[in-house]
Parts: structure tokens; C-alpha cells; sequence
């Protein structure tokens, strides 16, 4: 199927076209038309599928197509919701992107910086708002924004939202909207929670599912490198130079792990940036882009940071240590091998993290592969010792792993007997 197959205007079209794009996403073949049509949509889909365009697309030209006021300053039709400021960002770069030859205005607002200028960009009138939850009721309790002319909500990550305590925000801002409108819900996952929220929210919705949640993508190559706890930092180093790495996002368990880890190679003279919730939007905004333009080499960044990172085709991603939520690693790897391109994602595994190395090729369905790098074999009779849990509020929101005493295979205790994973149902 190509794009003009999917009756959008000349205009839009032609945006696709100078991004490159000739064919639609598996997503957006199926989002695409289902938005046209008018009705509400749930949709599971992850980052990295396209999925942006795949709501951005109709939503742009169903805005083109129906008409505007002939006088008086443009209404505001369509709000998009999302968990973070970079996914928000993004989004409006897509919406920017895909809209410019429409005539729509739109903008972005999030938490972390100035809202005078976001102020006055609502004043100014616009078609499209996108916001993250907690900058857009600040907004509208000073009456800076007017929600009564919407046409269109879309709620863009919705599990990450719930993850994140947005469940209350996102209530106060739904019941300010006009009833009669079109919803559209992406999430990567389905909970409960969000399954209850999509109960409450949607009528009669177009269900989209482009792919098993819980699968991996095949373009990305996985591999282990088992180590000892202490060498984590000069194998990755080791990994950097002698493969010469140019762009390579790493993962790290905490914010605090992240600072360290940055300070770590910049006496290696590895040129890296962390990116992570103590940071200022500044600070956070620079070292994404910094990392775009290859100014740095290395971005370490936290689960929710990293969440809604774009960045085409990033060829390595590195999980220095393992997520505490098995299904994190599916959201990390899928930064790389996107739409399409070929990636590769190592996982730096000590004594410490085997039992979540299990869980996680349990979830993932796959036995990843292992390789000890010469120089860096792990002492085979380390005892684990407990993983330090993250502390980033979201973390409350999701059943913490217990600590983890024993289990691995280079431990002397048998597995200790722990509760099962956070309850987000996979069903789909
Ligand atoms: P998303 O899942 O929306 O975060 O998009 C993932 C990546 O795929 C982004 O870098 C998009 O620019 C890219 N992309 C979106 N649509 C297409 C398409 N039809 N063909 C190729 N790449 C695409």
C-alpha cells in the first residue's frame, strides 16, 4: 500500500514525501483509515512503529476538511495528551512536520519552562494543542486555555500516563470537554487500568493491533555480555572505543547511576550527557540534541526520561543495568532497529540481575545470547547482592521487585522466592 492510497490531501502528501515516506507503516495502514472514519479508536502500538504519523495524518486532514470559522480567531479542535515533555515535543515536531502545508497552527506546552510563551502562543488561536497533563491544568485554572471547541483527544501513551500518576489529571482535563468528540488511545500495554480507563473513555472503538506488545522487533540484534558488577563501566568504555560507537543510549537503573556513569567516561574521554527527571527541561532539551547532532556520544538516560526518545535509526542501545520492569526492556531496545533500520542491543548482566535476565526472556518469549568479552569474565563465584530500586514516583505506581538475594547461576543460595511481575496484563 502506498500513502496516496489512504485519500489524504495533496498537502499532506507532499509532506510525507519530502520526509522520505512512500509507504505507510503497518499502524498507520490500519490507524489511518479508522480516524477518517470518524469514530473512537484504541490502539495498541509501541514507539517505533509509526505510530505518531499514524494519528497525526488523519487527524490533520480531517481538520483540513471540515470548515474552518470565516471570521474571528481559530478555536482550538484537537488536544493531545502525552506522559512526557520529549514524547510532547516530538509529537509537535510531527504535527509541525506533516501539517506545513495546511495552513493548521498548532503548539506545545509542557512543565519546566516559561509559560508566557506558551501563553501567548494559545492566545494567539490555534487548531491543535499538544500537552503533557500537569502544564495544561496549570493553564486552564489561570483560564489561559479554552477546551469547549474540541473535536478530537487523543491520549498518546496512556499506559506510561497511568504509570506516571496522570490518571487524576487526565480526569479533571476529560470533564471540561465538549461530550460529543472523537478518542483516540494509544498504549503500548493494557492494563487494568488502562482497560478501565478505555471503558470509561471510548464508544464503540476501532480495536488496532499492529504487533504482540511483549514482541521484539527482529531488525534489532540482542545480545548479552555477562560481567562483574564492578567492571560494568570499563567493558562498556571497553565496547564504545574498540567498536568505535558513535551514538549509543544507555540505560541506567537510577538517576543517581546516571550522573555517576557520565562522570565515569568523561575521564575516559567518551563525550556523554544523563537525561533523566532531575534535570532541568533545559538540561534535558540540550543533551537530546546534543546526542542528535553526534555533539556526544553517549546519552545515559533513565526509563521514564528515555520514554518517547526519537531518534532515526539509532544503531546501539546499551542497558547497563536491566530494568526493574521486565517490560521496560521491550520500551528501551525499541529505541533502536526503528521503522524498519538495523540496531543492536547489549545488555551489561551481573550476578545481581540473572533472575530479572529470566523474567525478561520469559516475557520476550527468547533466549538472548550470550558473549563474555576477553578481559571481562565474571568471577563465577559471585554471590548477588539486592538491586538498588528505583525511588521515581511512577515506581509506586507498579508493584516494586524485591530484592534480589541469590538466584543467579554464579550464586551459592537457590532463587529466592519472590512475587510475581507488576500485574500489566498482556493478553493482546
Ligand atoms: P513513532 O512510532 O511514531 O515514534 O515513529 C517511529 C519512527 O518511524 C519515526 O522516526 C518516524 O519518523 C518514522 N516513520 C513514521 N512513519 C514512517 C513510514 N511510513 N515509513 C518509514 N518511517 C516512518
Amino acid at each position: 500500500m502506498l500513502f496516496t492510497d489512504l485519500g489524504l490531501s495533496e498537502s499532506i502528501l507532499r509532506a510525507i514525501n519530502e520526509e522520505g515516506y512512500t509507504s505507510p507503516t503497518p499502524i498507520q495502514e490500519k490507524s489511518i483509515p479508522a480516524v477518517l472514519k470518524g469514530g473512537d479508536l484504541l490502539a495498541a502500538a509501541q514507539t517505533g512503529t509509526g505510530k505518531t504519523a499514524g494519528f497525526t495524518l488523519p487527524i490533520l486532514q480531517r481538520l483540513s476538511d471540515s470548515a474552518k470559522p470565516s471570521s474571528g480567531k481559530r478555536q482550538l479542535r484537537v488536544l493531545i495528551l502525552t506522559p512526557t515533555r520529549e514524547l510532547a515535543a516530538q509529537v509537535q515536531e510531527s504535527v509541525v512536520t506533516y501539517g506545513k502545508y495546511t495552513g493548521l497552527k498548532s503548539t506545545v506546552i509542557f512543565g519546566g519552562v516559561g509559560a508566557n510563551p506558551q501563553i501567548k502562543a494559545i492566545a494567539a488561536g490555534l487548531d491543535i494543542l499538544v500537552a503533557t497533563p500537569g502544564r495544561l491544568l496549570d493553564l486552564m485554572s489561570q483560564n489561559c486555555v479554552s477546551l469547549s471547541a474540541i473535536e478530537i483527544l487523543v491520549l498518546d501513551e496512556a499506559d506510561r500516563m497511568l504509570d506516571m500518576g496522570f490518571l487524576r489529571d487526565i480526569k479533571k482535563i476529560l470533564a471540561v470537554l465538549p461530550k460529543q468528540r472523537q478518542n483516540l488511545l494509544f498504549s503500548a500495554t493494557f492494563s487494568s487500568e488502562i482497560k478501565a480507563l478505555a471503558d470509561s473513555l471510548l464508544n464503540s472503538p476501532a480495536l488496532i493491533e499492529v504487533a504482540r506488545s511483549n514482541s521484539t522487533n527482529e531488525a534489532i540484534a540482542q545480545l548479552i555480555h555477562p560481567v562483574d558488577r564492578t567492571q560494568k563501566h570499563p567493558l562498556l568504555a571497553h565496547l564504545i572505543k574498540s567498536n568505535q560507537w558513535k551514538q549509543v543510549l544507555v540505560f541506567t537503573r537510577t538517576k543517581h547511576g546516571a550522573n555517576k556513569l557520565v562522570l565515569q567516561l568523561e575521564k575516559d574521554n567518551i563525550t556523554a550527557m544523563a537525561i533523566h527527571g532531575n534535570k532541568s527541561q533545559g538540561a534535558r532539551t540540550k543533551a537530546l540534541a546534543d546526542f542528535k547532532d553526534s555533539k556526544i556520544t553517549v546519552l545515559v538516560a533513565t526509563d521514564i526520561a528515555a520514554r518517547g526518545i526519537d531518534i532515526d535509526q539509532l544503531p546501539h542501545v546499551v542497558n547497563y543495568d536491566l530494568p526493574n520492569v521486565s517490560e521496560d526492556y521491550v520500551h528501551r531496545i525499541g529505541r533502536t532497529g526503528r521503522a524498519g533500520s538495523n540496531g543492536v542491543a547489549v545488555s551489561l548482566v551481573c550476578v545481581d540481575e540473572h533472575e530479572m535476565l529470566r523474567d525478561i526472556e520469559k516475557l520476550i518469549k527468547q533466549k538472548l545470547p550470550q558473549e563474555v568479552i576477553p578481559g571481562f569474565e565474571p568471577d563465577p563465584n559471585a554471590v548477588a547482592q539486592p538491586i538498588q530500586l528505583r525511588s521515581q514516583q511512577h515506581q509506586q505506581n507498579r508493584k516494586p521487585r524485591p530484592s534480589n538475594n541469590g538466584g543467579g547461576s554464579g550464586a551459592s543460595k537457590p532463587a529466592a522466592k519472590r512475587s510475581s511481575q507488576p500485574k500489566r496484563s498482556f493478553s493482546r
